[in-house]
């Protein structure tokens, strides 16, 4: 797979640091962005790339050559003129003959490519955006996916107020089959997220590949200072999910929003005044923040499924609105007690996902790669507790919601909320350190 490289940016918000330094040229530990974005390629497997430039090209054409010394075959084609994100792309459309890989230039990341690409061809995918949550969400321009991480619709900035979303953008890396080029228009300036992806989103199959791995742009000069911080710290490559990951996971109802165990309507649904901190706090730690919870309201015939996903989305953008951001959000919609009025046949089962039961921490673990042993179960419930418990976690109690006084499964700790119980687990992050 051929993949390209738009490194044509001016980097106008970087001030003096690109009067002589094209954008995708600055460092981070030593090398620049390209050279740790052809190293993550070459580790890949990728041998081919095609760098689009305009800006000071000289200055990268001088710099990697014929990509010989990196062991790749590097080509390049400046535009004469800056054509967006895709008009470079159409101009070298003869060069492409097989699906290929974008990534801009501005972009530090360091994710499991094989994976990726065998994501897109298991979905016989003709363009695959890999996407993940932001802790910008205003800000940014939002992909809707359905159950099988279709990419159903755009939502791009500014998002009317009244209406929620879920919390998933465009990374601005690709995987795309040639015949999305017959979209451009050839020599007119557009961009992919806001010109292109919108318009195919109904002619094309396109779908979302979702990751918690480290993709940062460099587009100001606090973005690249943070960046750097992140690289020395060894956190950009810890983050890829070859490596095992930590994870709190916690439960929804009572544990980080209000109690009312039968939520019918998104409006009813109200997080716990503390509770986007302390899902912040775990953001900005190394662990990953995952929700599981039991919604057997869905078996009760009491809501629906659409339900369930509108109060996620409630959910997810008012901690938005609050920089932070959960890595995932696996709910069970079954119960296991037939024979009642209203009650819906189809999830009225025996399942291996309704909490005791581990069926929705093992589907997380493969997912992103996580290493229970080292985890976190925060709840309110002693299904919870138990749950952790049979997934080999620490478990810890809150003292909201049924403040686990439902059963007798006691928890290892117990706190008297969500805040707590994070301080706790997050100050302890450097004595439990994994290998
Ligand atoms: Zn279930």
């Amino acid at each position: 797979m051929k993949a390209i490289i738009l490194a044509g940016g001016r980097g106008e918000r970087m001030g003096k640091k690109t009067l002589n330094t094209p954008k995708p040229m600055l460092k981070i530990g030593g090398l620049p962005v390209l050279e740790h974005q052809i190293n993550l390629l070459k580790r890949y497997g990728l041998k081919e790339v095609i760098i689009l430039t305009h800006y000071l090209s000289e200055v990268i054409e001088k710099y990697f050559k014929d990509g010989r010394d990196w062991g790749m075959k590097i080509s390049y084609f400046k535009e004469k003129e800056p054509l967006g994100t895709t008009g470079g792309i159409k101009e070298i459309a003869n060069k492409l003959k097989d699906d290929f890989l974008v990534i801009y230039g501005d972009k530090m990341l360091d994710i499991d490519l094989t994976r990726v690409i065998a994501f897109h061809k298991n979905k016989k995918s003709a363009c695959t955006l890999v996407s993940h949550p932001t802790s910008h969400l205003e800000d940014s321009d939002l992909v809707e996916i359905d159950k099988d991480q279709k990419i159903i619709a755009f939502h791009p900035k500014p998002h009317p107020s009244n209406q929620y979303f879920r919390n998933l953008v465009n990374a601005a890396i690709y995987i795309m089959s040639p015949k999305i080029l017959r979209h451009i228009k050839r020599g007119v300036k557009a961009d992919f997220g806001k010109d292109i992806f919108p318009k195919i989103v109904r002619k094309e199959k396109m779908y979302g590949y979702l990751t918690a791995e480290y993709i940062k742009d460099i587009g100001t000069s606090a973005r690249l200072i943070q960046v750097q911080k992140d690289y020395q710290k060894g956190k950009i490559s810890r983050l890829n999910r070859e490596n095992k990951r930590r994870a709190i996971f916690f439960d929804r109802d009572g544990t980080i929003s209000q109690a009312s165990y039968e939520i019918f309507r998104p409006g009813s649904f109200k997080l716990f005044p503390w509770s986007a901190a302390a899902i912040k706090k775990i953001n900005e730690s190394e662990f990953l923040a995952i929700v599981i919870t039991n919604q057997p309201a869905v078996a009760k015939g009491f809501r629906s499924i659409d339900d369930i996903a509108a109060i996620q989305c409630k959910m997810e953008t008012i901690l938005g609105e609050k920089g932070a951001k959960l890595d995932g959000i696996y709910f069970c919609p079954h119960h296991p007690d037939k024979g009642y009025k209203g009650e819906n046949q189809k999830y009225k089962i025996k399942c291996s996902c309704r909490k005791p039961k581990i069926g929705l921490v093992k589907k997380a673990k493969r997912d992103f790669n996580i290493d229970l042993k080292h985890s976190y179960f925060i709840g309110d419930s002693f299904r919870d507790i138990l749950c952790g418990r049979n997934a080999g976690m620490t478990t810890i109690g809150v003292k909201t919601g049924r403040g686990c006084q439902d059963g007798d499964a006691k928890p290892d700790y117990l706190f008297d909320n969500l805040s707590q119980a994070v301080n706790f687990v997050t100050s302890f992050k450097k004595a439990i350190a994994i290998k």
